[in-house]
């Protein structure tokens, strides 16, 4: 939305291709902000639930909308696909009531009810406070947030934040001052009605939250054939690709959470409209969050032993049900795809792609249209 603000408040003709029914990614959803009210003032159109999966030449994208796959053609494209929440298998970890740490704030704002239930928080990184503090000012109850990453980990981090980040830090523990935060902890089953950990008793829980930090999405980016590097889009200070006419915002060039999203929207959407002069403010606030991009990919790096939590029974692909006993055969990504259909269901390797690459070390394999499940007529149409 900032970048497409940018761009059309600068003249350009402005389309937004989201999957979403509601314009907001992420975090906003389905809530109005001044973002949404300044984007239907700019003048550039949202198209809703428009999934982009695949490409056509240069300058061209697919996209399914409405059941019916189109082509529609660029000068510009700025990328903004996000990022997804980072799932590591352990036994329990596909049972009903343990869901994302993201996900069920998704569902929560969606209107799932949590008043009253007991919810664990687990896995590792800033979301967990950030969710803990929301579910628990709907009247959740809260009875531990497990960060797997070290004391000394978080307090390099601590030492590392800015002043407004502290303060935001600081905003989140005091609404959590009752919650229990245990460091270097993580949970190692998920049982019905409770988890166990790796240290101290199990505890009593409805739902299990749990979420190891963030991925971006990079499917599209790698279909258009833009640079990765360590794991994200990489671009120049003006948020340009290696690939002429395509630019990227957000947390596909790195987990740096909203408001380096905006900055980089922002920064974007200018320089995509001809207007590098106004991209000045940008460039400068831009290089100053960066620096939490870097804080946050270094403190929150999952550890070895999460790596060594599944059971050989335990489902890893839950896709195509393929149990972790049944990878270890496999030599690769392309070999477990091809012995046991890994990766091959209606998520095409988003979770157990991430999963597989931390837990065997095996890089994501290579991506072709169509990047999502499409109707046999959108590939008949071409
Ligand atoms: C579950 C979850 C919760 C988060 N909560 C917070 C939080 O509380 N605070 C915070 O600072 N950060 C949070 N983040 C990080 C958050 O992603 C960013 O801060 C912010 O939303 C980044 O904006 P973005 O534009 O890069 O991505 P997003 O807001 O994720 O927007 C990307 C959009 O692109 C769409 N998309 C992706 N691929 C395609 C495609 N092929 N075709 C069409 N549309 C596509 C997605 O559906 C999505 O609507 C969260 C991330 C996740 C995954």
């Amino acid at each position: 939305m900032a970048a497409a603000v940018a761009a059309a408040e600068s003249g350009a003709r402005v389309a937004i291709l989201d999957d979403n029914p509601a314009p907001g990614g992420q975090i906003w959803r389905l809530q109005s902000n001044r973002w949404t009210t300044r984007m239907r003032a700019s003048g550039a159109e949202f198209l809703a639930g428009a999934a982009i999966y695949g490409t056509a030449g240069t300058h061209r994208l697919r996209v399914l909308r409405g059941g019916e796959a189109q082509e529609l053609a660029y000068a510009k494209l700025i990328l903004a696909t996000g990022a997804r929440e980072r799932f590591l298998p352990f036994p329990g970890w596909t049972q009903p009531h343990v869901l994302g740490v993201g996900g069920l704030q998704a569902l929560a704002k969606g209107g799932l009810p949590i008043a009253g239930k007991r919810i664990v928080v687990a896995g590792t990184g800033p979301l967990l406070l950030a969710v803990a503090a929301y579910l628990q000012s709907h009247g959740a109850i809260v009875p531990l947030v497990a960060e797997q990453a070290s004391n000394l980990h978080l307090l390099l981090f601590g030492l590392g934040l800015g002043v407004s980040k502290l303060q935001e830090a600081g905003h989140l523990f005091w609404d959590l001052r009752r919650v229990p935060y245990r460091r270097g902890t993580w949970v190692t089953r998920a049982l019905p009605g409770s988890v166990e950990l790796n240290h101290g008793d199990p505890v009593a829980c409805d739902y299990l939250a749990c979420g190891f930090g963030l991925v971006p999405n990079l499917e599209l980016a790698t279909l258009l054939g833009c640079e990765i590097r360590k794991g994200a889009v990489a671009v120049d200070e003006y948020c340009q690709t290696s690939r002429e006419d395509v630019l990227a915002a957000g947390e596909i060039n790195g987990i740096g959470g909203e408001d380096l999203a905006l900055v980089e929207g922002q920064l974007a959407g200018y320089v995509a409209s001809g207007q590098k002069t106004k991209s000045a403010r940008w460039l400068l606030e831009r290089k100053s969050l960066l620096g939490f991009r870097r804080l946050l990919a270094r403190s929150f790096v999952p550890r070895r032993e999460l790596r060594y939590l599944a059971a050989p029974e335990t489902i890893v692909c839950r896709c195509e049900d393929v149990t972790y006993a049944e990878l270890q055969k496999a030599s690769d990504e392309r070999d477990a795809k091809l012995q046991s259909r890994c990766g091959m269901g209606a998520c095409q390797g988003r979770v157990c792609g991430t999963a597989n690459e931390f837990l065997f070390g095996w890089p994501a394999g290579t991506l072709r249209t169509p990047l999502s499940p499409v109707p046999l007529s959108a590939l008949a149409k071409w």
